[in-house]
């Protein structure tokens, strides 16, 4: 069944939420360590109830609730994303209970010098996944710009980006994953739209190139390697490989997403990335219904949907 714009629109933040709160309860246990997940549970380091999510749907939410409220940005998004940090807004249980080192310092040089544009480190050893992991609001509220102006969702993918992780890899990982997942909003194919020879790969490279690992994922790294390779690992590179792994040879939403957390590690992060590739590929109504209705506090998510889903079919 072809599911319609809305429904992956709405899937892509779903499926990040369904995926993090999947993740939560084996965060940081090495693969092979624990009981696979086959669904909620309670528990993890962080001590939650079963469907709670974690820092990455709560920043995807802050993320969308700045597109929605103001436009486009980035100090009100960084405003946000401290809101969180200081305050527990946006939070499930109301306190912001898992923010990561690079987050932390990066908000913290925002709240002294108020620039989000150079508040992110830009060096390499700061490439950790902390904003692929919130990343779907930008290409569910601008899925319209796929595909013929790559160059602006490019640019805003690179910005969304910049005030926590502005490395070269965080940067070129948030381009690419924006362009599929725009084209997976606007009912592209999976194989056609993850192939090495996919168009607007080469049209994002031509407009600045992505950085050298980066480019060695999207030209088809995840299609060949298998676990120990893959790993759910907090590095961007290996997180946005091991969503891609467990999301493009999948059946279901609930196949991929199982697949991501069971890698272990940074499980709730490649859940939530995994979850938005999965969710805008086959919608939210392709979530099983005990998944979504599971999740905790859905009154923000709902929030968040109604800011930033474009309803424009164009
Ligand atoms: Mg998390
Ligand atoms: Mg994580």
């Amino acid at each position: 069944m072809k599911v319609g714009r809305l429904d992956r629109g709405r899937g892509t933040l779903i499926g990040l939420a369904v995926g993090d709160a999947l993740g939560a309860a084996v965060e940081f246990k090495s693969p092979g360590t624990f009981v696979l997940v086959t669904g909620y549970r309670n528990g993890g380091p962080h001590r939650l109830e079963a469907g709670e999510w974690t820092d990455d749907t709560s920043m995807a939410l802050a993320l969308a609730d700045s597109i929605g409220t103001v436009g486009w940005d980035l100090n009100d998004q960084a405003n946000r994303y401290v809101q969180w940090w200081k305050t527990g807004t946006y939070s499930v249980n109301g306190r912001c209970f898992d923010i990561g080192n690079t987050t932390r310092a990066a908000l913290s040089k925002f709240a002294a010098k108020r620039n989000a544009l150079t508040s992110g480190d830009r060096s390499e050893d700061a490439s950790g996944n902390g904003s692929i992991m919130r990343l779907a609001p930008v290409p569910m509220r601008f899925a319209h710009l796929y595909p013929s102006k790559l160059d602006e969702l490019s640019r805003l993918a690179e910005e969304s980006s910049l005030p926590t992780h502005a490395s070269d890899p965080c940067v070129s990982a948030c381009r690419y994953l924006a362009t599929v997942l725009a084209a997976l909003i606007q009912g592209e194919d999976r194989g056609k739209v993850l192939s090495a020879t996919w168009k607007p790969l080469q049209q994002i490279n031509d407009i600045k190139p992505l950085h050298p690992l980066i480019q060695e994922v999207a030209l088809g790294s995840f299609q060949r390697r298998q676990p120990p390779a893959i790993q759910g690992s907090g590095w961007v590179v290996k997180s946005l490989e091991a969503a891609l792994w467990a999301f493009h040879d999948v059946e279901t939403f609930e196949e991929a997403v199982l697949k991501a957390v069971n890698l272990g590690d940074d499980a709730d992060t490649t859940g939530a990335v995994c979850g938005q590739l999965a969710g805008a590929y086959w919608g939210e109504s392709s979530i099983p219904k005990s998944l979504r209705s599971g999740l905790a506090r859905k009154d923000l998510l709902e929030n968040a949907l109604a800011k930033c889903v474009s309803t424009n079919p164009n």
